[in-house]
């Protein structure tokens, strides 16, 4: 719901009851947008855009779950289960993934607060036995668990949280959906974990589709990846298996290529995507206008359409998109990287609007 830093630091059931959720769940009974949804306000407004709110709710349809506002109790939780990474995406950070730890402590020794904030908060995240406390006692409510991490597969909390649920009852009414960044492929024993849900749903995050370019921004392996995805896909009957790009900065220029390999590969009715709003320097909608102009003049793919739409969703910043060309060429130094080996779409964009900004 809200960018991290603003987020509830309380137990579960003190956040469920605060005053601002309380206000936000008042908000949808009384018919008015909370300010605290206006991430799913603003791609809402654009024409054939789909929200996160509306993807949930669509979901929900699906599965046969009332659509309503009136329960007082979870019914579904979306849980961001622990920091454990293999990968360091760009737009990512410690909050979300160990792969940062090396780089956010270089952050942190050069001033940056938000650095030294994520250091304090590392090793709590990495999995918080107190949070499953916390949730347990709700799972007899809840039908629809989102577990993201990290990199939920390799969690090694992970297997031992789910057979918890399978053994005391509770995976029969839950459908699952986790998350997963690709790197890892089925075994038997995932497979037969993952069937005991009343349903699963396996999302892929894929915000790059070819080596170079899946390094520069995931920095995993694609070939992997790609592996594991048809691996998985020969699994189907486990669950249903959809992708979700999230689309930033760094890879909105390359929509038409991204969507059109996941569409091939997954069916374009199981391809999602997130709009990256957060860190605002890696929202899209910040790049120079003339920029956001060139990308939609020079797409050709029928599915880009509406996700482009969303780069006027709101006027750009340019504070956010210097801050990007700075972050950008701060982690080439770190990571000994070259945008313009690797990203040459995207090093022509920072080379023609970024003059006078490196
Ligand atoms: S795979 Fe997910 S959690 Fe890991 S670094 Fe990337 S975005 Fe962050």
């Amino acid at each position: 719901m809200y960018e991290y830093e603003h987020a509830h630091q309380g137990t579960v059931a003190s956040a469920w009851n605060s005053k601002k959720f309380t206000e936000v769940r008042n908000a949808f009974r009384e018919g008015w947008k909370h300010s605290a949804c206006n991430t799913c306000w603003h791609q809402e407004s654009v024409d054939g855009a789909k929200s996160q709110r509306l993807s949930y709710t669509a979901k929900q349809h699906d599965l046969g779950n009332a659509i309503t506002y009136d329960a007082d109790t979870l019914r579904t939780i979306s849980w961001s289960f622990g920091n454990t990474c293999n990968f360091a995406c760009r737009t990512c950070s410690l909050t979300y993934s160990t792969g940062w730890l090396n780089e956010t402590k270089r952050m942190a020794e050069q001033g940056d607060q938000q650095a030294q904030k994520r250091l304090t908060e590392h090793s709590k995240k990495q999995f918080d036995d107190v949070q499953w406390e916390q949730i347990e006692p709700m799972l007899n409510d809840v039908v629809y668990l989102d577990m993201i991490g990290g990199e939920t597969l390799i969690n090694p909390k992970l297997p031992g949280i789910l057979d918890l649920m399978i053994e005391r009852g509770y995976a029969k009414n839950i459908n699952l959906m986790l998350t997963t960044n690709g790197s890892t492929g089925p075994t038997d024993t995932w497979v037969k974990r993952l069937r005991e849900f009343k349903s699963l749903r396996l999302n892929f995050s894929i915000d790059a589709v070819t080596e170079d370019t899946f390094k520069y921004v995931r920095t995993g392996d694609w070939q992997q990846v790609s592996q594991n995805i048809d691996h998985w896909k020969t699994q189907e009957w486990v669950g249903e298996i959809r992708c979700n790009p999230s689309f930033s900065m760094l890879n909105i220029w390359d929509c038409d290529r991204i969507l059109a390999w996941l569409d091939k590969k997954f069916g374009f009715l199981n391809v999602g995507y997130n709009w990256i709003e957060f860190p605002k320097h890696y929202n899209a909608v910040n790049l120079p206008e003339q920029a956001k102009q060139d990308i939609q003049e020079q797409s050709t793919y029928w599915h880009s359409k509406k996700i482009l739409s969303q780069l006027w969703s709101s006027k750009s910043y340019d504070t956010y998109w210097k801050e990007f060309v700075q972050r950008t060429a701060w982690l080439d130094q770190s990571r000994d990287e070259s945008v313009e080996k690797l990203m040459p779409g995207l090093a022509t964009i920072i080379h023609k609007y970024s003059k006078g900004t490196q």
